[in-house]
Parts: structure tokens; C-alpha cells; sequence
């Protein structure tokens, strides 16, 4: 739903969409900002239909980064809730809009990103740990009341992508695989790809903070590294694209242009490919079903450009594609158990690794450590069933206790 209005300087009649940015000050937060400033340039020149307004924004404690983007942004609403989901939540429910981008990181996005959901608004999602912990309860909503589920994460935007080309016409929880499908989800392998096996034990938070290809929030540039990101993102595409765990796969593809491929029937194989900057999933997401203008070359949280290649062809070079090594990367084995088990098993691995990268990064956890203390969580919390929000919270709750205790045994 969009409607028009005439603030000074776009035409008459320019159409307009009203956003929340939730999680505003991170770095998927920060380069919607300027994905949004981007398009608004190009409807002020006319090479746009659509400008955006910003009316509210959510962060988690960093007042003064937030209130400098509600001053860039004219945006008349920001919330501090680090500890106050419910008032994200009413804050969603009480500002009139049209889109939510879901960027709070951890399961804290739920909460307002459900209100989005039971509204029935486009929820533009990059927050992968919601759907991880919660992915039926969020799917059913969504069926429930039509909200749309507008992938972020570039990987799942590139499915979105290609099944769009091969004949979709919606997006989830109404766009599914045609059958016989199956979905690659490419891993640049992170920055400990060549690391030896023997040294992945000392690992610093530097050195897995160093990422080749992205530049992305401390939380998920660590995913990365262990790969538990592509774990998370596995059991994401299990739920947003309603596909059977067996019909999906990850290849490490080092160069990071290629972000999904789906297997057709037949055997040919549909791929989406970009430089590998957020931008573009952002910015497909906003302005879907429509495509603008290239975005620009915007920039993190921390104020570095992101990475990678420049677009176009002769640039990208060789497009490398090696299995994963699963001894290596034991992240990718939890996420096949996480799916087979299915009820509170990805509240308890998504909960447990976010305690367990905190404590990386506070250099009171080894990096192998995390991925063995989230199998050690999964042994002793996970239950299958249909668990409702209330006992995926209590399953989130319990793995935290877990993982801390394990941390600091009594
Ligand atoms: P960042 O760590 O950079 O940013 C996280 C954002 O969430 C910040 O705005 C932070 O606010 C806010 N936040 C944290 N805790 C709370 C809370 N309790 N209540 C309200 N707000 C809170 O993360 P990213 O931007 O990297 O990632 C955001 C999400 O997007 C994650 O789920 C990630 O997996 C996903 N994603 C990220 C990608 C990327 O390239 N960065 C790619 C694909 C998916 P404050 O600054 O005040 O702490």
C-alpha cells in the first residue's frame, strides 16, 4: 500500500511509502538509510516513481548514532528498546506505515516484527535469527493476515530472484520452489577458509572479525566465520520458501558474487549474481516488484565502504564453487539436525550461538568452542513438537542460562 502526499520538492502525486527501520543504527539499519537516500535522489529527478519517508526507527542503546539518522532521515520517531521488545512492538503498531525492515539482530527482533506480521505489512527481513527460532509461528501469521516477507539476506533474495525469473509471481510466504527444485545457498567461507584445521583453536576475534567480501554487524561477520551464518541461513530458507531440508545445499563460492542457485526439474540451474554488497538485497526489497537504478556503493555502520568487486563481468574474474568441509565447518551439520528435530531446536541453537559469540568476542570462548557449545546445547534442550511463542521464548531463555553456565561452571 503506498500513498501520495507533497512534500517539497517531488512532484505532485509522487507515490510514497512509509518506513520503520528497526534496528536502525546497525549495519543493514544504516545502509537502508542510504539505499533510501539513494531512490529519494532518483524521484527528485523524476528517474523514480516512488520516494520513501522514514517515520519511525528503533536501536537498541546507541542514542546518539540513532538520533543523527532520525535527523538525516527527518524521521519524527526513534525508540531506544535494548531491554523493551513489547515497546518496539507497540511502537510498530501505533506509526502508520507501509514497509518494516526487521534489522535488529537476535531473537529481541520478534516481538515488532510479529506486530508487523499480525498487521499484515511488507516486512522487509534481514533479521535471520526470528525465523530461525520461530519460523512457523512467523509464516503462519503472515499466511494468516497476507503480510509479505521480503527477504534481505542476500543469499535468500537471490532465491526470491531467481524463482521470480523462473515464474513465480509473489513473494513468500506465497512463493515457493516449483517442485523437483532444489536451493544452493553460496558461503564466501569467511575469513579462517584457509586457515589450517589445527589453528582454527586460536582464532582471534580480529582475525574472524576480518572479513574477505562483506561488511556486516560483529555478530554475523563471526557467523561467517564459523559458517554457523550459512547454518542459520539454511533453516531460514527452510521456512521462508517452505522447502524440504533435503533440497537444500551450500557450496563455498569465495568471490561472493553468486548468491543462490536453484536446480530446476530439469537439471538447469537459475543463479542471481551482484556484487557482493547489501545494498542491492536492500534496495530489491524496497522497491519490489520494480527495479531502480543501481545503488551506490554505501556504507557500513562503521563507516567503511563495502567490499568486494565493482559490478559488471570482466570484473569479477574466476567464480570459484568447493564443497564445504563438514569436519571443518560442524555449523552446517548442527543446522541439518536443526531441521530434522524442528520444534524449540533453532531457538536453542540461534539462543546458544549468540551467547556463545558474545563470549568470542569477549575472549572468554575459543572460536571452535561456539560451535561445540551450541551442539552441547542441542543435546540437552532441543524438543521436537509444535511448540507456540510462549515455549520458544522459554526455549530461548533456557539455552542462554545454558550456554552462560557453561561458560562460568558453578
Ligand atoms: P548490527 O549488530 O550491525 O546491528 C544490530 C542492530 O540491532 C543495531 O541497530 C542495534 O542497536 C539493534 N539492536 C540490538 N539489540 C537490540 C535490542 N535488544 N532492541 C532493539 N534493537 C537492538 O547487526 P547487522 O545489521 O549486521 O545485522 C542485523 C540483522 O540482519 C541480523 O539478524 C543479521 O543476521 C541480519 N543480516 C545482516 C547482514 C549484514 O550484512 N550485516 C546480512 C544479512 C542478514 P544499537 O546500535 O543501539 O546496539
Amino acid at each position: 500500500m503506498t500513498f501520495t502526499g507533497g512534500r517539497a520538492g517531488y512532484a505532485p502525486g509522487m507515490r510514497r511509502r512509509r518506513v520503520i527501520i528497526l534496528g536502525a543504527t546497525g549495519s543493514i539499519g544504516t545502509q537502508t538509510v542510504g539505499v533510501i537516500e539513494h531512490l529519494n535522489a532518483l524521484a527528485l529527478r523524476g528517474a523514480w516513481p516512488c520516494a520513501f519517508d522514514v517515520v519511525a526507527m528503533v536501536a537498541g542503546r546507541n542514542g546518539a548514532s540513532l538520533e543523527s539518522l532520525a535527523r538525516r532521515t527527518n524521521c519524527p520517531r526513534t525508540l531506544l528498546a535494548e531491554d523493551a521488545g513489547h515497546d518496539a512492538a507497540r511502537l510498530v503498531r501505533d506509526t502508520p506505515c507501509d514497509l518494516v525492515v526487521s534489522a535488529i539482530v537476535g531473537l529481541a527482533g520478534l516481538e515488532p516484527t510479529l506486530a508487523a506480521l499480525d498487521l499484515g505489512l511488507d516486512v522487509a527481513l534481514a533479521n535471520k535469527e526470528t525465523l530461525v527460532a520461530a519460523g512457523p509461528q512467523m509464516m503462519a501469521r503472515a499466511r494468516a493476515t497476507g503480510a509479505r516477507l521480503l527477504p534481505i539476506d542476500s543469499e535468500h533474495s537471490g532465491v526470491w530472484q531467481v524463482l521470480l525469473g523462473a515464474g513465480g509471481e509473489a513473494a513468500p510466504p506465497g512463493l515457493t520452489p516449483p517442485p523437483g527444485a532444489r536451493i544452493t545457498l553460496t558461503a564466501s567461507g569467511g575469513p579462517c577458509l584457509h586457515t589450517a584445521r589445527a589453528d582454527l583453536e586460536r582464532v582471534t576475534p580480529e582475525t574472524a572479525l576480518r572479513h574477505p567480501t562483506w561488511r556486516m554487524g560483529p555478530k554475523n561477520t563471526v557467523d561467517s566465520a564459523t559458517l554457523m551464518n550459512k547454518a542459520l541461513e539454511l533453516i531460514e530458507a527452510r521456512w521462508l520458501f517452505d522447502v524440504a531440508p533435503g533440497d537444500l545445499s551450500v557450496v563455498i563460492h569465495p568471490q561472493s558474487i553468486v548468491h543462490a542457485m536453484v536446480t530446476l526439474a530439469d537439471g538447469s540451474v537459475l543463479a542471481q549474481l551482484s556484487r557482493p554488497s547489501m545494498a542491492y538485497p536492500i534496495q530489491f526489497a524496497l522497491t519490489f516488484p520494480g527495479r531502480a537504478p543501481e545503488p551506490p556503493r554505501v556504507t557500513g555502520a562503521d563507516g567503511t565502504p563495502d567490499a568486494g568487486a565493482p559490478s559488471g563481468r570482466a570484473a569479477w574474474g574466476t567464480l570459484e564453487f568447493v564443497e564445504p568441509d563438514p569436519e571443518r565447518f560442524g555449523a552446517l551439520a548442527l543446522a541439518a539436525r536443526v531441521m530434522e528435530t524442528g520444534g524449540t531446536a533453532g531457538a536453542v541453537l540461534s539462543a546458544a550461538n549468540e551467547v556463545a559469540v558474545q563470549a568470542f568476542l569477549d575472549r572468554r570462548l575459543g572460536f571452535t568452542q561456539i560451535t561445540t557449545l551450541c551442539a552441547r546445547a542441542l543435546d540437552a534442550l532441543a524438543r521436537p513438537g509444535e511448540p507456540d511463542l510462549g515455549e520458544v521464548r522459554e526455549a530461548d531463555a533456557r539455552a542462554r542460562r545454558f550456554a552462560l553456565g557453561a561458560l562460568c561452571p558453578a
